[in-house]
């Protein structure tokens, strides 16, 4: 990035800074702002993140989750900082919309604006952006981004764990979207001692009884499949939500699961919200569910992963769905 001197130059002094991430905040978003926020500490800076929703309570193996700023929960403080603010990042999300009620605030704000983003169309509201749809995570991209910077030699054990984390969640441990640079780069955070197997532990075995009952009885009572379209479906009501006490971050991970099968190259996970009715996709090859998310569901993401929502009832959704499917699946 040919513009790193500037942002040598605006961290060179101590700053009130704060990191923003999307609402439902993954593993890629909460390890990459996290690992922002410890990386920028040791400059001398204050940091601190703001999310827009509250953040998954498997993630909270992560140092420093407490300090998190959640808006829903928090705004007046929320409002308070960004205020005192003097530098923002802005970290694995690509338009405004991501950070709801926030993103007014933002942009009204007149500080230096920092992206640090790998989803497709990144909206121009920042000032510095750094952005490689190629690459697999935020989490990576901030690893290049801190080579850039000042060759990483503020990294530690605290901050790779992070990173690490951000790269094993959106690659679903190393299968998707992983490239050779992807596996330098873990390599390299692993060096710092993170003990990887404990990692992997934290983030893939850490299911309580009742979120892993929720997987089975998803699969068995709610898929749907629709061979001719290599696609499956599963839609969970308010009533499923109530009935098995379903949490937030609980349905993390399950639209994956229906790609495990060898005939499907397209699953969507659709879930009434208290005020929307939120669809997740994911696909295998060439399928853009990107595109179609863009075109109808309000949404963005990447190729073969990707969200949007609708205002609608959840069969009017599902039906928008399948009317849809004969437009993106060719055989
Ligand atoms: P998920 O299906 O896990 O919620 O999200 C998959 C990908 O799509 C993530 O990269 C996420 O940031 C993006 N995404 C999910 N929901 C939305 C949405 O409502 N709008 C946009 N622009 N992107 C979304
Ligand atoms: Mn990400």
């Amino acid at each position: 990035m040919e513009d790193i001197q500037q942002i040598r130059d605006l961290l060179a002094y101590p700053k009130d800074i704060i990191v923003f991430s999307h609402r439902n905040p993954d593993g890629d978003a909460m390890g990459s702002s996290i690992g922002v926020k410890l990386y920028l500490e040791k400059l001398g800076h204050k940091v601190d993140i703001i999310f827009p929703s509250e953040f998954p309570s498997i993630l909270t193996f992560l140092p420093r989750t407490d300090d998190i700023v959640i808006y829903d929960f928090e705004k007046e403080r929320a409002l308070e900082l960004i205020k005192r603010c003097q530098l923002m990042f802005f970290l694995d999300f690509s338009s405004l919309d991501r950070i709801d009620a926030l993103g007014e605030h933002v942009i009204s704000k007149n500080v230096p604006k920092i992206h640090i983003d790998h989803h497709l169309d990144p909206e121009p509201f920042a000032d510095f952006v750094f952005s490689d749809v190629s690459s697999s995570s935020t989490s990576e991209l901030v690893y290049r981004f801190f080579r850039l910077f000042n060759n990483c030699i503020f990294l530690d054990e605290k901050i790779a764990e992070c990173l690490l984390t951000g790269i094993i969640s959106d690659t679903g441990s190393f299968k998707y979207s992983a490239s050779s640079e992807t596996f330098q780069i873990a390599s390299k955070l692993m060096e710092e001692g993170v003990d990887i197997a404990e990692l992997q532990n934290n983030i893939y075995n850490s299911l309580s009884d009742k979120q892993l009952k929720l997987i089975g009885y998803s699969i068995n009572q709610k898929m749907e499949l629709i061979p001719e379209y290599d696609t499956a479906i599963m839609a969970l009501s308010k009533q499923d939500y109530k009935e098995y006490e379903i949490q937030r971050g609980d349905t993390e991970g399950l639209v994956n699961y229906m790609l495990m099968m060898k005939n499907v190259r397209l699953a969507a996970l659709i879930t009434e919200q208290p005020t929307i009715v939120k669809i997740s996709l994911r696909s295998k090859g060439d399928l853009s569910v990107q595109e179609i998310v863009k075109k109808h569901f309000k949404g963005g993401g990447h190729k073969n992963a990707a969200g949007g929502q609708a205002f609608a009832k959840l069969e009017d959704v599902v039906s928008r769905f399948k009317a849809v499917l004969p437009q993106y699946v060719h055989n």
